[in-house]
Order: structure tokens, then sequence, then C-alpha cells
């Protein structure tokens, strides 16, 4: 090790601190997503404790164990053969946050009844907890101060906690605490005109098993009926009084079971200003977690909640900051000169650590779990947008991303089976277990593409980990399998010269379907084809036997290795020398543009306002997809390609799905077209927090989240990886100071830092490193671990700083 990795001391308090500084109920709900609490098996979302109802209110409570679902039939009015029969939802679970306050026996504390003097909520990105703050006088005039301060522990899968504090301001009396773990739950029914919003249940989706009330212990055990999934969650607490002149006594507490609700009830008599403190500790655990008999659940969960108890509140706080401290210490960036900005993406990048699952069981889906937008499910994004980003800071998560496809290896070959492939393994477009979800095919089960970004995530993930372990235990399997679909689906066509075409599928753009050589599916499955031939080759030389006996039980055979590598040396990719473009597909080009200038703004986004069939037949982008594939396979297109493509597609995007703008933000940079491409990223950094989208409610866009870390590195920096080389050209972006961040390549972590006319590579930590700074090869070791190189474009030209505030001005 030449170096240690270095604590740094990071001032610029206000981007770690994010800051609700207002009680005004729809903005509030609003945040319940943005303040969501997650450890990547357990999420809770940002609701207030008491609950906040009102007719005209929209809070959505909600808390959910990732991969913990429900399924349910598909009704179709029309029904062919091989369509999903069923869709699949995570659960909304038994609310433990809930607790109401009562004082002096008679006045229940609700922020929509009495004054509230003052306010505050804060997120804190470094410390992993949610505090409120409020000082509120009761319709009766008795005032009291009450900090509640949670969190979802990132060291304890399980665990939950939180602690209420209740200061009387101006008066002694009773105060009543009601913790409750309330069962009463539903989930948001699907919403008929929004295909993203909701899931497939309204009631429940489970019923309650087993409880059980002792002291200040309380339980459920609970099962779904379909998919036979179990789960017990538990709550105990610890009250305490602070109290200088120990006048303040607690009261006798007890439990108790109203129907589907569970209760612990608590009372104390307060002299004014001392506090009443609750800790309340929770533990949710499923069966599949536990691996332990169903009758042992329920203690289990009680086991876990009153360990944590008797650790208590501090510590599972110390707990928190170290794994965060541990966490940006690898992670970190800043950037100077854009506080708005930074702030977007930190809070991207705290998220995404929160909706990761790290079992192997379980990935990372659109909405994290942070709401029940496309009802909880894994889709490709895990392995294109979002495993980069875990990659390079903090690879285990990766590689557990990739586990889990590997467990759904056996239902993906089911599914190939399904629609008629012979051998090989399809899959699904969406799905929590790995059983294809997606009831609209055409933007569904024909997205074939995802075989290609689950292969590539592998090539990629051992690229920049060397993790050749995984690759011959797993990924081998899941990159043959998947291969073997192209092969399958292909034909050599007489019609395209001979060429291998892979007819009616749909590329990343679901604003065109069913296509015959999409130009992204075309490109990534060439790519697979010659990745899994050369994976077969590197096994055979390296691990012989382990290659025997994986070929004899996949009934492998060397025909088929040398016909990957015939399709793929042949394959198809759509070009049009005539406007120097890539068609997207084989008959995009014929389509009419769309007409944007007569499109209304209020019809976007327009999948919620035209028929698919008038989408299809239009040249018209919903999101990246040709621009996508000039990205991840950058090294097979030259610039002035990159950019004629980019020029024609552009304005062609409408960017109605998250997934968008980062990519376009990246490439932008690659072509210097700087002002876009900071506009891109700058979009892409708040789209949540400034809630661009208008959807931010039903959960974050877990995908956008990470893209904004790729339009950085990527896109400012320009780094890639090609054939295990990595490289950066680097610019920096108008009106920054500097910025940097770190990344963890094969083991080292480096950090990068842009400074308009110089940029200073340091390596924190691990063996000498071999990279590219734009063509100058450079080389990191023990004697020589910084290096300060000059920055070839130096601020980016076109746009000046005056420009850029008033960009960033007119977007805050
Ligand atoms: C996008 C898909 C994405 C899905 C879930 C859709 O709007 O078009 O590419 O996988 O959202 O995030």
């Amino acid at each position: 090790m030449p170096n240690k990795v270095e604590r740094q001391n990071i001032s610029d308090n206000a981007a770690w601190e994010i800051i609700e500084d207002a009680f005004s109920p729809g903005e509030n709900c609003r945040r319940e997503t943005l303040f969501f609490l997650g450890n990547g098996y357990l999420g809770t979302r940002g609701t207030f404790e008491e609950g906040l109802k009102a007719s005209n209110i929209q809070s959505v409570e909600g808390t959910y164990v990732n991969g913990f679902f429900e399924s349910s039939p598909i009704t179709y009015g029309e029904k062919a053969y091989g369509f999903a029969s069923h869709t699949q939802t995570m659960l909304n679970l038994p609310n433990g946050k809930a607790i109401r306050i009562f004082l002096a026996n008679d006045e229940e504390f609700n922020l929509l009844t009495g004054k509230i003097i003052d306010y505050r909520r804060i997120l804190d990105l470094r410390r992993g907890t949610l505090t409120r703050t409020v000082t509120w006088e009761s319709p009766r005039g008795r005032r009291v101060r009450i900090i509640w301060k949670r969190l979802v522990s990132m060291q304890r899968q399980h665990i939950m906690a939180l602690q209420c504090s209740i200061m009387p301001l101006n008066f002694n009396g009773r105060i009543k605490v009601i913790s409750g773990m309330d069962a009463a739950i539903s989930n948001l029914p699907a919403d008929h005109e929004d295909p993203r919003v909701g899931s497939g249940f309204g009631d429940r989706g489970f019923s309650l098993e087993e409880d059980m009330q002792k002291g200040l212990t309380v339980a459920f055990r609970l099962r779904t009926e379909n998919s036979n999934m179990s789960l017990a969650c538990a709550m105990t607490h610890d009250l305490e009084i602070l109290d200088d002149c120990r006048a303040s006594r607690l009261l006798p507490a007890y439990a108790i079971k109203k129907d589907d609700l569970l209760e612990v009830h608590c009372e104390a008599e307060l002299i004014q200003d001392s506090t009443l403190v609750l800790r309340k500790y929770l533990s949710y655990v499923d069966a599949s977690a536990a691996a332990k008999p169903l009758n042992t659940l329920l203690p289990l969960a009680v086991d876990l909640a009153e360990q944590a108890r008797l650790d208590g509140f501090s510590t599972l706080c110390r707990e928190q900051e170290n794994y965060l401290q541990n966490f940006w210490q690898h992670a970190q960036v800043v950037i100077d000169g854009d506080p708005a900005a930074l702030e977007g993406l930190r809070l991207n990048m705290f998220h995404l650590l929160q909706s990761a699952g790290r079992d192997g069981r379980t990935s990372i889906s659109a909405k994290g779990l942070s709401g029940q937008g496309y009802g909880g499910h894994y889709f490709w994004e895990a392995e294109i947008y979002m495993l980069p980003f875990f990659l390079h800071n903090c690879p285990a998560i990766a590689r557990g991303l990739l586990e889990c496809r590997y467990k759904m290896l056996d239902k993906a070959r089911e599914r190939a089976r399904q629609m008629a492939h012979p051998k090989g393994a399809l899959f699904p477009w969406r799905s929590i277990n790995g059983e294809e979800c997606s009831a609209f095919f055409e933007a569904g089960t024909a997205q074939y593409h995802i075989n290609a970004d689950i292969a590539l995530a592998i090539r990629t993930y051992v690229d920049s980990t060397a993790d050749y372990e995984f690759l011959r235990s797993y990924g081998a399997e899941i990159v043959f399998e998947t291969a073997r679909l192209w092969a399958d689906l292909g034909t050599f066509s007489p019609n395209k010269g001979g060429r291998f075409c892979l007819n009616e599928v749909t590329g990343p753009d679901e604003y065109t379907a069913l296509v015959n050589n999409n130009f992204y599916t075309n490109l990534m499955a060439r790519e697979h084809l010659w990745y899994a031939a050369d994976t077969a080759a590197w096994l055979r030389r390296n691990h012989a036997q382990h290659y025997r006996d994986l070929a004899a039980r996949l009934k492998l055979q060397d025909e088929e290795i040398s016909f990957w590598r015939q399709a793929a040396d042949n394959m198809y990719i759509p070009y049009n020398g005539e406007l120097r473009v890539h068609p997207q597909d084989d008959t995009f080009l014929d389509k009419k543009v769309w007409d944007f200038t007569s499109t209304p703004a209020d019809h976007y986004p327009l999948l919620l306002h035209y028929h698919p069939l008038v989408i299809y037949r239009h040249q018209v982008c919903k999101q990246a997809d040709v621009v996508l594939a000039l990205f991840l396979l950058g090294n097979r297109f030259s610039l002035e390609e990159k950019r004629n493509d980019f020029d024609y597609y552009e304005p062609l995007t409408t960017h109605d799905s998250s997934l968008s703008p980062a990519i376009f933000s990246v490439m932008a940079s690659e072509l210097g077209y700087y002002d876009k491409a900071y506009r891109y990223f700058y979009s892409s950094a708040r789209m949540d927090l400034d809630d661009l989208y208008k959807n931010t409610d039903s959960g974050i866009h877990a995908a956008n989240m990470a893209g904004s870390w790729l339009a950085l590195v990527y896109g400012f920096a320009g780094m890639r990886i090609y054939e295990g080389t990595l490289s950066f050209r680097p610019y920096l972006p108008a009106g920054w100071k500097h910025y940097s961040f770190r990344i963890i390549f094969r083991g080292r972590l480096l950090e990068v830092i842009i400074a308009a006319a110089h940029v200073t590579y340091r390596l924190l930590a691990g063996e000498p490193l071999l990279f590219d700074h734009y063509d100058t090869r450079i080389e990191l070791s023990e004697g020589q671990f910084t290096v300060t190189m000059p920055n070839r474009i130096g601020s980016c030209a076109t746009t000046s700083e005056q420009e850029a505030a008033t960009i960033r001005e007119a977007r805050e």
C-alpha cells in the first residue's frame, strides 16, 4: 500500500443537509419521497409520525422490504399466448413509525390545528438521519417543543429506530404518547391514467398470522396469499425523563391490540422545560432473509429489536455515521462553485446507497425503496445506469446486483422456453423474483436488449474489478445462456446482404416499438456475442475442468460458440450514407417527424396524451437510444459519427423518460457542447429535489440519480474504460472553480481534481495504476502517487461565467 485514504474535513455543510423549513402540507408530502430512509433491505417514506390526514392532502405512508411482494393475476381484455400472467407488487408493510402525542390528556398534537411557532426537517446525508423539530402551540395555548429523529440502520439490515423528545414549554401536566405498529394499511392502487404510478393492489396484500404484546414490546407475523412469503415485524421501546429538578415522573406503560393495530401507551407527569424521551426500535425480517423455520420468525424479529434497544439509540447513530463516513470517503464528490448542483448530486448518491440490495438476492428497483411507482420492479437500468455507480464507489454492492441476476437465471430459462427459444435464457423486462411482470409486451418483453445489458454489465464489472472468480462461478453462465437467445432470434438475411439481423424487438426508446434491427440492440448484441465467445475461450484456457463441467451442464457445443462469433462479425448495423446517421431501426427514417411546434407544452409526456400507435408512427424519441449506444460503446465510433447522430436525435427527443437527460449530458460533453452538457447535468442532478418530472411523489428516479453521477464522471471528466484501460478527458464546466471525485478501480482508490488550468490525479490507496490523461499514459505508484497535468480543454470555452450563472438561476 503506497498510502492511506485521507480523512478529509468537508466544510461545505450546506450541501450535506437537505432542509425543509416550513410546514406546507403539499410540499411536505412531496418530500415523503425525498426524505425516505433505507438500507437496501428496508425502506420507509419520510412521512410524519403522527400522520397527515385531510381530504386535500396526498400523504402516502410506506414501509417496504426489498424483494417482499405479493403477486396477482394480470387481467387482459384480450390475452395471447405467452403474455405475462402475473404481476408482482412490492408491498407496503405495517407502519411502525406511528407516534401520537396528547397534551394534558385532552389535546392531540396535530400540525393542522393550533399554531406552529417553528418547524424544520433535516435529512443529514453524513449521519443518515432524518430530524424534525417543531415548536407548536395547541388550540388551548399549551406550547411544546418536539424533536423526532429516525434512522434505518446501514449496519443492521433489519433495524429502524426513532427517537421522540417532548418538552412542555409553558405548562406542567400529563403527556401521553401512543406508539403504534399499524397493520391496517393499504397499497397505492394502480392509476389507470398513468402506467408509472401505483401497483397491482389497492388493498393490503397480506394476512396477519400471529401477534404478541408483552411489556413495551409488540410484534406481528404476516403472510402473503399468492407469493406465500412471510415476514415478522416487531417494536420495542425505552423511555426516559430529562429533568434537572427531578419533579417529573413516568407512569406505568402498557401494550394493547386494537384490531390490526398494536399500540404501546406511555404516560408521564412532566413539569415545564423537562423532556420526555421515547425511543422505539423496530425490526422487519422476511423468511427468506432469515432462512429460519416460520415459527421462529416472530421471536427473531423481537430479539433483533430488543438487541437494538439494549445497544441504544446513540450506538445506532454512531454506527450509522461511521458507515456513511466510510462511504463518503470512497465516494467523495466536491463541486466548488455550484452548491445547488452539489446538493442534488449528493442526495442522489445517498439515495442510491439507500436503495440497492446487498444480499445477492435483491437488486435495485426503479424507485428504490422510496415509493410504490413501477411496483418495486427491477429493470435494465439496474445494470446500465446504476451498476457503474456502485462499481466505482462500493464494488461489493455491484457484485450483489449481478448475483441477483444469477439467482433469476432459471426463471429466465423458463421464460425463454415460453418464448419458443429452445436454448438459453431471456431475462424479464420488469420483475422482482425473475418472472416477467410486464403486461405491455411491446415496451416490455420485446426489449430483448436487457440480455445484452446484463452481459455487458458483467464485462464492465470484471474489467473494473478484476473479479475473475465471479466470472468463472456465475458470470460466464449468464453470458452464455443469454447469448444463445441472439443466436436463435437472429437470421442472416439475404435482403440485407447476408447480414445477421435481429427482428421484431424494441430498443430502449419506448416511443418506437417492435422494429427490425434496432441500432442499440444490434450493437449491444454484437458486443455480447463477442464477449460470450471470448469468455468461453478464457474459461477453457484458464479453468479447463470448470469449462468442461459447465459446457456439459449447458450442453454447449463448440459449433455454437463459433456461430456466436460468426453472427457478431456479420451483425447488421443500420447506417444511412446520405444523411450520414445511424437510423434507430430499419423504418425509423421513413416516418414523419413529430410535429413538436404544434404540440402543447401540457401534452408532455406524450405517453399520457397519445395512443402508442400514434407515437410509434413518428420520428420521436422518449429517451436516448442511438445516443446511449454511442456512449456505452463509444470506442466503436468516430467523433464525427457521434456528432452526426447526436445532432440528428437530440431535436427528436422529448426526454419524457427520466433516463434520458443524463446520457445526453455525457455525450454533449464528449462532443464539446458544453452549455447543453451542463443543462442536462443540472436537471439530472436536481430532478427529484425540484420535482422536475412532477411525479417524485411516487418515488425517486433511481436511474437518473445514477445518471447525474455518470454525467459528472463520464461526462465532464470524460472517464472511459475500454479494453480494461482507464482514461480521462476532463474539462471544467463554466462558473465552477474546481471539482473532484473519487473512484475505485481494480482495488485502487483514485482521486481526480479538475481545475481550469490543471488536473491532479492522486492515488489514495492500492497498487500502482496506469491510465490515460487525454492521450498521455500516466503511471501512479508508490514513488509518485500524485501527478498534475495541464487541462487541455480548461474551463469550457463557449459559456461565460455570467451565462452559466443565468442558467443556474433560471433553474433554481
Ligand atoms: C423507461 C424505461 C425504464 C422504466 C423504469 C420507463 O419510462 O422508458 O427505460 O426502464 O421507465 O424506470
